[in-house]
């Protein structure tokens, strides 16, 4: 069935911090947004679990000192946030060789945690969103057409109908090379801008995060901080992932995806003995054991990885014919790859669009 296009001021496609970030200030201005997302939850790669009666982290984890755009929204949203574990000491693991305790903790630095997961930041900024800003979710977006003055969004329902939204803008809240792997855009992009997408990789896009649940964190009892760097592997880092106060107790790795070669539950084995390893016995028994292979997820890593490049590329940092602005934390001129990236990268992309309608160029940015 296909329904008559529905008409708003700017489409923004994909709900993570980035997309919910330029629909905010697209809203704020004013600005009728539909925000497309493909998947059925807000957040993209923040996504949290909740266990134990906390929630923890299966994407990202902390924040930075000086990480302003996210600090004044932790503050403007009354975000409850917490210090990551640090006291005690860390454990290296040689690629051959006993494993060894190092004094101090070298391998965590201090950062910020949500108590509520990283993805509440997303729900929560969807919530302060007013009544006419909507986020759509379970719909994907599968052709951008540039019109002589808007643009036209090619969607699908989570029912499988065709979307059809005419829009005066569109802003692609979705890592430049998803982006154009993934979504036609006619009539093609500029060459440059089109080479700068395809060339820009997906930051932690080909990871294995593994999340352990314990029923207390035992290694703080014997002076440990939960931090490990392994030369060994499969896992490369461990941190602690407790909870404020140490509830609900978890330790988290990290692994590159295709040096595991693994998947589900065997990951999960492979993580547990490595943990046993550099903690000792107790580390045999979690409560529970979470793994998220990210290289598998089709709505953060394209088909064809993109294995090495920068971001911020000026080519992704201003408009395409005065309609279309990218935005996702690979296009962020500062903290790129950060949750303080994502949000720097949306405001970039609104502040374009509104810059353009205020100068009374062709973008149609209705009242
Ligand atoms: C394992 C892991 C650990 C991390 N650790 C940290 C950390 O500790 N601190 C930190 O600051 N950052 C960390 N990061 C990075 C952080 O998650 C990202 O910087 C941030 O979440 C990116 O937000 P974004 O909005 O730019 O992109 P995304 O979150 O990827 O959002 C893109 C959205 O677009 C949607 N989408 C994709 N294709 C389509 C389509 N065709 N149609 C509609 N919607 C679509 C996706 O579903 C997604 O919701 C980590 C990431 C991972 C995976």
């Amino acid at each position: 069935m296909t329904g008559a296009a529905e008409t708003v001021d700017v489409v923004v496609v994909g709900a993570g911090l980035a997309g919910l970030a330029a629909t905010r200030d697209l809203a704020a201005a004013g600005r009728r947004v539909l925000c497309l997302e493909a998947r059925e939850r807000v957040g993209g790669r923040a996504m949290s679990w909740a266990v134990d009666g906390g929630r923890l982290d299966l994407g990202p984890t902390w924040f930075w000192p000086g990480e302003t755009a996210i600090e004044a929204l932790v503050s403007e949203l009354g975000l409850d946030v917490f210090a990551q574990h640090l006291a005690g000491d860390a454990v290296l693991e040689p690629d051959a060789g006993p494993v060894r305790r190092v004094r101090g903790n070298p391998v965590d630095v201090p950062s910020g945690r949500f108590r509520h997961g990283a993805d509440s930041v997303a729900e929560r900024m969807r919530a302060s969103l007013p009544a006419y800003a909507e986020v759509r979710l379970g719909t994907p977006v599968e052709r951008i057409v540039r019109g002589p003055v808007g643009v036209q969004v090619h969607a699908t329902s989570r029912e499988g109908d065709p979307v059809l939204v005419d829009a005066g803008a569109v802003v692609v809240a979705v890592p430049p090379a998803l982006a154009v792997q993934r979504i036609a855009v006619e009539p093609a992009l500029p060459p440059d801008v089109e080479a700068a997408a395809r060339s820009t990789p997906v930051w932690m896009a080909s990871v294995v995060k593994a999340v352990a649940v314990y029923d207390r964190p035992f290694w703080r009892e014997v002076g440990l901080a939960g931090a490990a760097v392994s030369y060994r592997g499969p896992f490369r880092e461990v941190h602690d992932m407790s909870g404020p106060g140490g509830e609900p107790a978890a330790l988290f790795g990290f692994a590159p995806a295709e040096a595991l070669g693994a998947s589900g539950a065997e990951v999960a084995d492979l993580f547990i003995e490595q943990l046993v390893g550099l903690f000792g016995e107790e580390a045999r028994t979690p409560r529970t054991v979470r793994c998220v292979d990210w290289s598998r997820e089709q709505w953060t890593n394209p088909p064809i990885p993109v294995a090495q490049g920068g971001f911020g590329h000026p080519a992704l940092r201003r408009l395409v014919d005065d309609r279309l602005a990218w935005a996702s934390t690979e296009t962020a001129d500062r903290s790129a790859g950060h949750l303080d990236g994502a949000l720097r990268a949306g405001r970039h992309a609104a502040s374009l669009l509104l810059q353009r309608a205020d100068a009374g160029t062709q973008t149609r940015l209705t009242q």
